[in-house]
């Protein structure tokens, strides 16, 4: 058996894992699409480095962009294999692959217009909605905990990761000639408090571990103290300074933390009587299909259900659909809430709130989530006094405050506890991917530290052989 790191390697996007096995089958773990550099992330988007048509099997984490964005694209280039996910993940995909084509569709519109007046020929989307609507048909859905034989060598385990809705770490057995391998792929670790999902699962003994290391060298603060911190920002933004405030958020997962950490507050009579808007049409999407999967909830929201049956819509809290009424918000001048998409400011509406507000040292951009480096959130919270959205300058006088417990991603002692389950001497291979080098460099001295051995941190294109 090999396996090729052919993404998300030294960095945090792009994720893709390929397995060769001894019968001869190609297993692809996530396909993920680069993002966050601006042209560059397109063409490393369309140079895969191997032949789609080659891939048996495609078997999924999780639905984000970054491990899932790049299968419409694999499917139009010649994969017809199977998809294999959770039932959440599924759903999940069926609305952020079709919205990620848009944007792509979009993106290269904006595009083509600069390339005609440089004289140069059109260039095609990466993929289309439709080409997202088509992948649609590949996809299987296992439920969590469930063994399935892919086929007579290889069965597949998904396990709760407790990142987002339907994330799973990925576990495999496949059998060879002369040994039997027990892999397990992490996808992302969520945190052990997650307000809605369940906690990370611990995992059957694995002798060969893929694991992510986005919070390699940080760890984050408390659950309980995030909500009040954030009742802190609302009443000092709305109230004191009578302002807007601004929360990137990532439409899935994050948005419905927060909107759910909102419905606590509203509920306990602490929250000021402030309009909130939730302006992404993915994030409205994504809520309704968590509304469908109580399967990955916690008991804490089982039993919030009872007394609350909306945990995601209270009086006050309004769910934006259409561009116009996006527009609208910008000529607002009463104090309001305003969650938008992206979480990492590259894309989506959240630009335009951006470039509205962020000039007006009445307002606050709340930072709730991960921004890789080079993406317009990473300026923002590394304190630019001046950032560049849609091509035009806007100095930064709005207040920039982070709230990282809002975190889907463990810290790196939740992470090693997370892999504690595991017997370290087993152990063969423990691989870090997702994460940017330096960061994996401290959590691989740090796991050493713990007792865990054989670390590899692989370059992108890497093989290893067992
Ligand atoms: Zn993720």
């Amino acid at each position: 058996m090999k396996i090729k790191f052919s993404g998300a390697a030294r960095e945090v996007t792009g994720s893709k894992h390929l397995i060769y096995t001894e019968h001869g089958k190609t297993i692809l773990l996530d396909c993920g699409m680069y993002q966050g550099k601006g042209l560059e992330t397109d063409a490393m988007n369309r140079k895969l480095g191997f032949n789609p048509a080659s891939i048996d099997y495609l078997i999924l984490s999780h639905a984000h962009i970054d491990h899932s964005g790049l299968i419409p694209y694999i499917v139009k280039n010649g994969f017809n294999g199977t998809v294999y996910c959770t039932p959440a993940t599924r759903d999940l995909c069926s609305i952020m692959l079709a919205d990620s084509g848009n944007i792509q569709e979009n993106d290269v519109k904006n595009f083509n217009k600069k390339r005609e007046i440089q004289g140069l020929p059109p260039i095609e989307p990466i993929y289309t909605a439709a080409d997202a609507a088509q992948a649609m048909e590949l996809f299987v859905s296992i439920p969590y905990n469930k063994v399935f034989k892919i086929d007579e060598k290889v069965s597949v385990k998904f396990t709760d990761a407790g990142h987002i809705l339907g994330s799973a770490a990925i576990n495999l057995t496949i059998t060879e000639s002369h040994t039997i391998h027990k892999l397990c792929f992490t996808g992302d670790i969520g945190r052990p408090h997650n307000r809605i999902l369940k906690s990370p699962q611990a995992f059957s003994q694995a002798e060969i571990i893929i694991t992510e290391s986005t919070y390699g060298d940080r760890l984050h603060e408390g659950m309980k103290d995030s909500e009040e911190k954030l009742l802190e920002v609302v009443k000092y933004t709305c109230v004191e300074k009578r302002g807007k405030l601004i929360i990137p958020s990532f439409s899935v997962g994050r948005t419905q933390e927060i909107i759910y950490a909102l419905d606590i507050l509203k509920n306990k009579n602490l929250l000021p009587n402030v309009k909130i808007y939730v302006d992404s049409p993915l994030s409205t999407n994504a809520t309704n299909i968590m509304r469908l999967h109580p399967e990955c909830f916690n008991q804490d929201m089982l039993n919030y259900l009872q007394t609350d049956p909306d945990p995601f819509g209270f009086n006050n809290l309004f769910y934006i659909q259409t561009k116009e009424d996006s527009k609208k918000l910008n000529k607002i001048t009463e104090p309001c809430v305003i969650i938008s998409a992206s979480g990492m400011m590259e894309a989506g509406r959240v630009k335009h709130h951006l470039a509205n507000s962020i000039s007006n040292a009445k307002n606050t951009i709340l930072v709730v989530g991960y921004c890789a480096p080079t993406t317009l959130g990473a300026r923002i919270v590394r304190g630019d006094k001046t950032v560049s959205i849609y091509g035009k300058e806007y100095l930064v006088k709005a207040d920039i405050r982070l709230l990282e417990s809002f975190s889907a991603h463990g810290d790196y002692k939740e992470m090693m506890n997370y892999l504690s389950c595991q017997d370290k001497n087993k152990l063969i291979k423990l691989f870090l991917v997702h994460g940017e080098y330096e960061v994996q460099q401290h959590y691989k001295s740090t796991l050493e530290t713990n007792g865990f051995s054989r670390i590899a941190i692989p370059e992108f294109g890497e093989e290893f052989s067992f």
